[in-house]
């Protein structure tokens, strides 16, 4: 199976790794090109000089790219997808990107006898490298079936959201949740913090009881409260999802306060601390406010 994967970035490129083996035949392209020519040096890969040049041929299409606008520059740009993908092959759009986009993105595509399923991942950079992600997608069963071994390389728990844009939806809320868990419990470790209770002792007791999430058992003690903050997934990224929920909602007419509050604070965090910074790293507005450190 021949198979194109475009985006080799923090989740990209251990997700592509998993395709530089039997039975793929894997060419690969990336806006930074000595990245994509390291890959092909450490891997059973090719490296393409142009996204154009890299899914000629190709039987299925991988994109792992920031936001759907980058996925759409991809499909348009000079050298773009859309002219050289042949027909009956199909676009897996792994990225993390808004329904709306993805539903063009795939009736464009549909026009020219390409099909398009959008397919986001959760469990970070660590159930990439093992293979182990989640993969959510959005589409019609009969495409998937036609590119579930390449998915099955890297993804655990794949399950199937709808229609082309529930995958991302999907994905969007998660991501939202995800926020809300780490500026509430920065905001509660901070408050007991003030009211002299160690962070440590906090945590023992909020991860034995109802107030735990990942965000309590994993990201705080292991990257907040080692001072470590590990650079896994860009805030940058996590605010672009909160954003998509929030828009989302908008669109449907739901309310989402909270989201909503949420996408603020991290779009302050974002303005605060850059588009490199790791996600985790929102701890620290809330720590500046309060003037302490959670460790
Ligand atoms: P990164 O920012 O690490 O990588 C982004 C990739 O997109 C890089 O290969 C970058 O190329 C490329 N790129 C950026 N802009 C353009 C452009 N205009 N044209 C072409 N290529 C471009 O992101 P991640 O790998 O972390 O994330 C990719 C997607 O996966 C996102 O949608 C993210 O939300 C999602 N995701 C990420 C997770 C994580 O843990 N990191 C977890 C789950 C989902 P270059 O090398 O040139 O910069």
């Amino acid at each position: 199976m021949k198979v194109a994967f475009i985006g080799l970035g923090d989740i990209g490129e251990p997700i592509a790794s998993h395709l530089a083996r039997d039975p793929f035949d894997l060419t690969v392209w990336n806006r930074t090109a000595w990245k994509a020519e390291e890959f092909a040096r450490n891997h059973k890969a090719r490296a393409a000089a142009s996204p154009a040049e890299a899914v000629t041929g190709a039987d299925v299409v991988i994109t792992c790219l920031p936001s759907s606008a980058e996925v759409e520059a991809v499909v348009h740009g000079e050298r773009g997808i859309l002219n050289a993908m042949r027909r009956g092959a199909v676009l897996v759009d792994c990225t993390s990107g808004d329904p709306p986009t993805s539903r063009s993105i795939a009736a464009e595509l549909g026009g020219r006898g390409v099909e398009f399923i959008d397919a986001p991942v959760s469990g970070g950079t660590s159930g990439a490298k093992a293979g182990t992600l989640t993969v959510m997608w959005g589409g019609e069963e009969t495409v998937f079936e036609r590119v579930r071994p390449v998915i099955e390389a890297f993804g655990k728990k794949i399950v199937h959201a709808g229609p082309v844009g529930c995958g991302d939806a999907l994905k969007a809320v998660n991501n939202a949740l995800l926020a809300v868990h780490i500026i509430s419990t920065a905001e509660g470790l901070s408050l007991l913090a003030k009211a002299g209770v160690d962070p440590k002792v906090a945590l023992d007791v909020i991860n034995a009881s109802s107030g735990r999430s990942n965000t309590s058992e994993n990201l705080i003690p292991q990257r907040v409260l080692t001072r470590a903050f590990p650079r896994t997934f860009r805030l940058a990224l996590l605010d672009k999802d909160i954003g998509i929920a929030s828009v989302l909602a908008e669109d449907l007419g739901v309310k989402t306060p909270l989201i909503s509050l949420t996408a603020e604070r991290f779009h302050e965090a974002r303005e605060k601390l850059g588009d490199q910074v790791d996600h985790v790293e929102a701890v620290k507005m809330v720590e500046e406010e309060n003037r302490l450190e959670l460790k």
